[in-house]
């Protein structure tokens, strides 16, 4: 029932449209058009407002015949660079780009997959539940769709997003993050004439920094301190430095202890200077810690694992339910109270030139995901 030709194409085509994060405006107005021609009730919502973009999420949904609860298929349309003018290249199998751009398989491998499966019910009557088919913007700088998402405009409490490699494995726990701020304020002195008179922002931030245990805390806990700017020229003494950094735990307890080990270390730095210092008020530290994501932990008895397991048994196929570092929309929706287990699509060496998907696994994921809403057509009270 699947066309196989047809996954290609579609693939091929999705691909060769540009969609650099905030500019998905075409890719939109192509999937708008083709969920349409399937015949869903598509809207547009008002993300792009809120991060000057050219488009918003697109929500699509199906009503369906089975009267069982919506499931969610998500999936997002924006690539990162280098990505336009892609050239997909398809030989034994395989998709790459032609060397010179990442290829795009991320996540638009999905995207055709879950256009392929509609297609199939579509054209073979076959009954199904209420989908609600969710294409998010923006998802590779800082989940900012999925984030600003209309959430008024979604019913399911469950679904799948495909965005991941794995095509026999279910992502179902994810951690939580904090993302960390720190800004130091020394005082700015002319560095050769009057250096007595400054306070060095740099070094108080790195001592701070040096005094931080970073990378991998424990099997579940990882830290790392990301960027850093400040300071104004190599004549003056920085009286500024902006530093940013991020901790996540698969355990709420730990991801605090790691996060205020970061800040105690900056305190602490900032107090030994001031001690030393010239200035009562000087230096100073300005923090923020903002939630980044949410900790998601889909239990093996939900319909989403239950879903998942029994479609690849009946394709006689593996599922194995698999832990990730996060940082996917999914963990924006766990946060909404939407249970997303990530699948893969096959696709590999993401955000490089190599970037590649075999077909086969392309397909094997249609399968897949027929499949599941197969089974999800006749479950009852889910
Ligand atoms: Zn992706």
């Amino acid at each position: 029932m699947i066309n196989k030709d047809r996954l290609a194409e579609t693939f091929m085509q999705l691909v060769r449209i540009d969609s650099i994060s905030k500019e998905e405006g075409k890719i939109a107005q192509t999937l708008f058009d083709l969920l349409s021609e399937l015949g869903a009730s598509v809207v547009r919502d008002d993300a792009d407002q809120k991060i000057g973009g050219q488009s918003g999420n697109i929500i699509a949904k199906f009503k369906g015949t089975a009267a069982v609860a919506p499931i969610m298929l998500n999936a997002h349309m924006d690539t990162v660079e280098p990505g336009r003018g892609v050239e997909p290249v398809l030989d034994k199998g395989v998709f790459t780009s032609k060397g010179d751009t990442i290829l795009g398989a991320d996540d638009k491998s999905a995207l055709a997959i879950i256009l392929e499966a509609l297609h199939v019910l579509n054209e073979n009557q076959i009954s199904h539940g209420p989908l609600e088919v969710v294409f998010t913007v923006c998802e590779e700088v800082g989940l900012l769709g999925a984030k600003n998402l209309d959430f008024d405009l979604i019913s399911a409490k469950y679904g799948f997003a495909l965005d991941a490699t794995d095509t026999q494995g279910v992502i179902t726990r994810a951690p939580s993050a904090n993302h960390l701020k720190f800004t130091v304020h020394g005082k700015a002195a002319h560095a050769g004439a009057k250096p007595e008179n400054g306070i060095n922002a740099v070094q108080i931030a790195g001592s701070a920094i040096a005094n931080m245990q970073l990378g991998r805390i424990d099997r579940e806990t990882t830290c790392n301190i990301g960027l850093i700017s400040g300071g104004r020229a190599i004549n003056i003494v920085p009286d500024q430095v902006k530093v940013e950094g991020e901790a996540r735990s698969h355990d709420e307890e730990k991801l605090e202890q790691v996060t205020q080990a970061m800040l105690d270390s900056f305190q602490k730095a900032v107090a030994a200077a001031r001690q030393a210092g010239i200035s009562e008020s000087l230096p100073k530290l300005d923090v923020k810690v903002e939630k980044e994501f949410a900790r998601t932990h889909i239990p093996e008895d939900h319909p989403v694992v239950v879903l998942a397991t029994q479609a690849a048994a009946n394709l006689k196929r593996n599922m194995i339910c698999k832990a990730t570092g996060g940082g996917a929309d999914a963990n924006v929706f766990s946060q909404h109270g939407i249970a997303l287990g990530v699948l893969g699509t096959g696709m590999t060496d993401m955000h490089t030139l190599q970037e590649s998907v075999k077909l086969d696994d392309m397909l094997a994921t249609t399968e897949l995901l027929l499949e599941i809403i197969r089974l999800h057509a006749h479950r009852e009270g889910v």
